[in-house]
């Protein structure tokens, strides 16, 4: 087959409906919407364009379907979702592929993200047999408290394009394993994944109703009549922090239960006592995974002034000998980015930095020709008034930006609104623990380019969330804690 015959058959095997109670349908409406390959700009295919009465046609077989569900036994839940660890493991190549073509990061890179995914459906299916309660005996010795723990109930799970896989087995795995029916929402960048997804649960014996997959144009035609719904009973967001204050804002009136995955501005600390190979290896790590697209790129690189300028060299040659093209090409280190508007915010804030006074090392321009490319860049001297200091770039470009003493790096690192991952390159140890107390972020990559991790605590502080996805607690976001007061004992 060839290499484009082979494209083709993978985006034909998806089904292109909404998959609702169980099973495919189109939209009430009849609607459908274009799916676009952002190394071409070329349209892919067309999917069920869902809306109001199709979202509320999901919430009722949600609704429906919960009791009898959430008493399923806990090892059957768990066993659903083996199966569907171990389908994602068998299929990684093709849904690779599948996913290069509706999100454009290289192929090797998608398969990755497709074990990663698959992990969390592992990790679920062995949390599902843990969920326990407790039992104590009041302080006065009169009554005794029974503490049981119960899913939350029908759960809206809404997801980004730029881990389209991975963003959506982070919260089906534990809500199935939590025993909670849901909705889910895909971007309307990346809906194929979502929807071969939902067909593999399918085959891997999840009951009708338990999920439906609500593919759509217009993200507030399926969420709004959910979120003004008392039958849904949390949100699970994963996005951008305007979107996710907006979606706050939309849950206070049934006072919803939310989990908030939103954007990051992680600083990167080099300090002049760090194994300066393993931070230019980590600089990469946390710069270029998936483009430069990821909630946990490293954003702004603070580099102490001993090494800032061998740093700086190292980068740029690693970075200028990076191969872009389609993800599909071998070879291929960086896609293009999602879209249009993608590569003109990535070209704005280069231009806004350079403009006060940055230097570009290596890259600084937009690729030439069809789909949304953007060269591999480094950028010293960048200032902290620069829009790139406040803002995630979300793009292939690394500001560095040197620092004199650990206090000064501590300010800087801190001097944002977002608080989802820091990274430190230190061999000092003292200085290892010092920082990583210090620095306001959920998470600290030490030593360590990526954090993420399907057995690990996934999330942020101030605006970059609420919650955590992941490891032991990412089970708690779908369940509720009841009391019962037992007396006469
Ligand atoms: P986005 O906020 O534009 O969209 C995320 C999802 O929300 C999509 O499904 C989109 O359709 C939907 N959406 C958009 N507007 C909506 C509305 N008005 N009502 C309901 N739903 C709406 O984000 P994106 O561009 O898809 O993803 C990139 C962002 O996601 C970045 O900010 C990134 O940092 C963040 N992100 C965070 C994490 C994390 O775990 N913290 C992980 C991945 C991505």
């Amino acid at each position: 087959m060839t290499a484009d015959n082979r494209a083709a058959h993978v985006v034909q095997q998806v089904p292109k409906q909404l998959f609702v109670g169980g099973q495919w349908r189109d939209a009430a409406s009849g609607a459908t919407f274009k799916v676009e390959d952002p190394a071409t700009g070329s349209v892919l295919c067309e999917v069920a364009d869902a809306g109001r009465d199709d979202a509320i046609a999901a919430l009722e077989t949600a609704h429906a379907t919960q009791p009898e569900w959430a008493r399923m036994a806990p090892r059957e839940r768990g066993e659903i979702l083996r199966r569907g660890y171990e389908l994602l493991v068998q299929r990684k190549d093709e849904l690779a592929l599948l996913m290069t073509l509706e999100m454009g990061k290289p192929v090797a890179e998608s398969a990755g993200e497709i074990a990663y995914a698959a992990e969390f459906f592992r990790w679920f299916a062995e949390e599902a047999v843990r969920i326990d309660g407790d039992y104590a005996t009041a302080p006065n010795g009169q009554s005794r408290f029974l503490l049981m723990r119960q899913p939350v109930g029908p759960s809206l799970l809404i997801t980004p394009w730029n881990f389209p896989m991975a963003m959506g087995t982070r919260k089906i795995g534990p809500a199935i394993a939590a025993g909670c029916t849901m909705v889910l929402k895909p971007a309307q960048q990346t809906p194929l994944c979502a929807l071969a997804l939902a067909d593999i649960l399918r085959e891997a014996g999840l009951p009708e109703g338990v999920l439906s997959v609500l593919p759509g144009s217009d993200p507030g035609a399926i969420s709004e009549p959910l979120l003004a719904d008392g039958r849904i009973r949390k949100l699970s967001f994963t996005g951008s922090t305007g979107v996710g204050r907006k979606l706050l804002e939309l849950s206070a009136p049934q006072v919803l239960r939310t989990s908030m995955e939103l954007g990051g501005n992680a600083p990167f600390l080099v300090f002049d006592d760090a194994d300066l190979d393993a931070a230019v290896e980590g600089a990469m790590q946390a710069k270029m995974r998936n483009i430069g697209e990821a909630c946990t790129a490293a954003n702004r690189m603070y580099v102490q002034s001993g090494v800032a300028e061998e740093f700086a060299r190292r980068l740029s040659e690693r970075m200028a000998a990076l191969r872009v093209g389609p993800g599909t090409e071998d070879g291929v280190q960086v896609g293009p980015l999602i879209d249009a508007k993608a590569q003109e915010k990535v070209a704005g804030l280069v231009s806004d930095a350079t403009r006060r006074g940055a230097r570009v090392l290596t890259g600084g321009e937009s690729g030439s020709g069809p789909g949304y490319f953007y060269q591999p860049t480094v950028l010293t001297d960048v200032p902290q008034s620069s829009e790139m200091a406040s803002t995630e770039i979300f793009g292939p470009v690394a500001p560095i930006t040197p620092f004199t003493t650990e206090e000064e790096a501590l300010n800087a690192a801190n001097d944002t609104e977002y608080g989802l991952v820091s990274y430190v390159f230190t061999q000092d140890i003292s200085r290892a623990l010092r920082v990583s107390e210090r620095l306001e972020s959920g998470m600290v990559g030490l030593n360590q380019g990526i954090v993420s991790n399907p057995a690990a605590p996934f999330g942020g502080v101030k605006q970059s969330g609420l919650g955590r996805e992941g490891g032991q607690v990412g089970i708690e976001e779908f369940l509720e804690l009841k009391y019962v007061a037992i007396g006469g004992v």
